[in-house]
């Protein structure tokens, strides 16, 4: 870490850069600002927000994806609430999946998914979980949904699925990709099921969320404001990371080297990061940066003339015959997302770089998916208009290589003193806009305590540190 003293012997706040200005890096230019600290955050696209921002299509506003704010760490929900302030709503609106044309709860729920199956399947699933195998420890994420579920369920409904979100055979993906959602078949959910009925909800991240009015892009404004624009520059994608083995000393702004004078805190892509470093990591280093990919999602906005499709949060689609995973309507988040009488979806397809979906031309894409509307057997109104969009590097993939080559890049960036990683492609974790916010707190509270930054102690959140 950097420290500096000015001459009157006081501790100065030395500019932290930040590389990448999506949600991570937004959230670690906030907290370092409110610990007195100015940043200089460089972003390579022409806005802020990244794979986290609300765009705006004639009437109608669409988040880049299916977003919504989980309170799930104490010191995100109230950054969020802060920053919010009455804009940010508390949303009960369940999610459901849609299984040839059949609605069933999401998350999944055993019994229910096995009923709405038919009676041949529901004979077959009560059958292959009669004999609980708990012990095995799951090697893959196949092994893991065929152990909780079984491998009628596991097929139909978490297998073709995953595969379609991530592009990789089951086989070939690492148990996390689950997030610790696969709770199971048991005797005991078999039995709450049944007692309980709709009210037997697992434990889960949908159902009820926070939301902005105006989409979730509005924290993006809010951050923006809060930091100030003068720290924030758009347009400028860093090019060359200079270091001297030990420390980061400069980054090149389209070929414009800008001195380093703190520490860098890192939210672009892990491998794009090895990638820039000069002089360049030993080959094994490089070749390890090169075989981790992302997930890119391409998303289809259709806009309708109809008052609402459905009343879910989102609508999840298992079938490999369905292009789309996801399906969202905005309004079932805030009113305000669409005037009364129109609506919009938003579909989402998971593609890799080669893949036909992420190269095909809007029209084809947009065409495409529209033939696969009719098999999701919503009722749709007249289309007002129909765009795509394209999000690269939405999802790290965690297939078996992943790991262990993650945390080899990792400890490598380690080996600097003045640079930290952060975000979901950045640290190539699964992570959500809490995550990213915790994260950023705790780096700036570190820095305070270690006095780095200008304040001694964090001065706003402090009352949040021991939940
Ligand atoms: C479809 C979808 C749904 C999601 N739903 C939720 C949800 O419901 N709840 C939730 O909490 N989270 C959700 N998330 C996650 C949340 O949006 C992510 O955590 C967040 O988008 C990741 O932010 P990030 O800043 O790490 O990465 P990004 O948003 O990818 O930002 C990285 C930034 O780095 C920039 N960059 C890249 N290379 C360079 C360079 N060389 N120089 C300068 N800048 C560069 C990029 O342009 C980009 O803006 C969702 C994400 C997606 C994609």
């Amino acid at each position: 870490m950097s420290t500096q003293h000015a001459p009157d012997g006081h501790l100065t706040s030395i500019p932290t850069t930040i590389l990448g200005g999506g949600l991570a890096g937004l959230a670690f230019a906030y907290f370092a600002n409110l610990a007195g600290e100015k940043v200089k955050l460089l972003e390579a696209a022409p806005f802020l927000g990244g794979n986290g921002r609300t765009l705006r299509f004639g009437e109608a506003l669409i988040d880049t994806g299916a977003h919504r704010l989980h309170d799930r760490n104490p010191v995100a929900t109230e950054a969020f609430r802060r920053l919010l302030g009455p804009a940010l709503r508390r949303v009960e609106a369940p999610s459901q999946i849609i299984w040839r044309g059949r609605g069933i709860d999401f998350p999944l729920k055993p019994l229910n998914a096995a009923i709405r199956m038919g009676p041949k399947e529901l004979a077959r699933v009560l059958a292959e979980n009669i004999i609980p195998n708990r012990g095995a420890i799951p090697k893959t994420f196949e092994e893991l949904a065929v152990l909780r579920y079984g491998p009628t369920l596991a097929r139909q409904f978490l297998l073709n699925y995953s595969e379609k979100l991530w592009g990789r055979r089951a086989d070939e993906l690492d148990p996390k990709v689950a997030g610790g959602r696969l709770s199971g078949l048991t005797l005991g959910s078999v039995l709450r099921e049944l007692l309980l009925g709709a009210r037997a909800t697992t434990r889960h991240l949908d159902g009820a969320f926070y939301y902005p009015t105006r989409g979730f892009g509005m924290l993006v404004d809010a951050l923006v404001d809060h930091i100030g624009e003068e720290c924030l520059q758009t347009d400028a994608p860093v090019t060359r990371i200079a270091h001297d083995g030990r420390r980061v000393l400069s980054v090149d702004v389209l070929g414009e080297c800008q001195q380093v004078c703190g520490d860098v805190v890192s939210t672009i892509p892990l491998p794009r990061l090895v990638e820039l470093l000069d002089p360049p990591p030993e080959e094994s280093i490089r070749r390890a940066a090169r075989s981790l990919s992302y997930r890119h999602l391409r998303l289809c906005i259709v806009r309708l003339d109809q008052d609402t499709v459905s009343r879910s949060a989102s609508l999840y689609f298992p079938e490999k015959s369905i292009p789309f995973t996801r399906l969202y309507e905005p309004k079932n988040r805030s009113s305000e997302m669409a005037p009364v009488g129109s609506t919009a979806i938003v579909l989402e397809i998971p593609c890799s770089d080669q893949e036909e979906w992420w190269m095909m031309s809007d029209k084809n894409f947009e065409t495409g998916v529209l033939r696969a509307l009719p098999a999701t057997g919503l009722e749709l109104g007249p289309i007002i208009g129909v765009h795509s969009v394209r999000l690269s590097n939405a999802y790290p993939i965690m297939d078996l290589n992943a790991g262990p080559t993650a945390a080899r890049l990792l400890e490598y960036v380690d080996l600097f003193d003045n640079l930290r990683l952060g975000g979901r492609a950045g640290t190539f974790r699964y992570l959500h806009t809490h995550d990213l916010f915790a994260d950023a707190y705790e780096w700036a509270t570190d820095r305070a305590d270690s006095g780095t930054s200008r304040s001694s102690t964090f001065p706003s959140y402090p009352v949040f540190c021991s939940s």
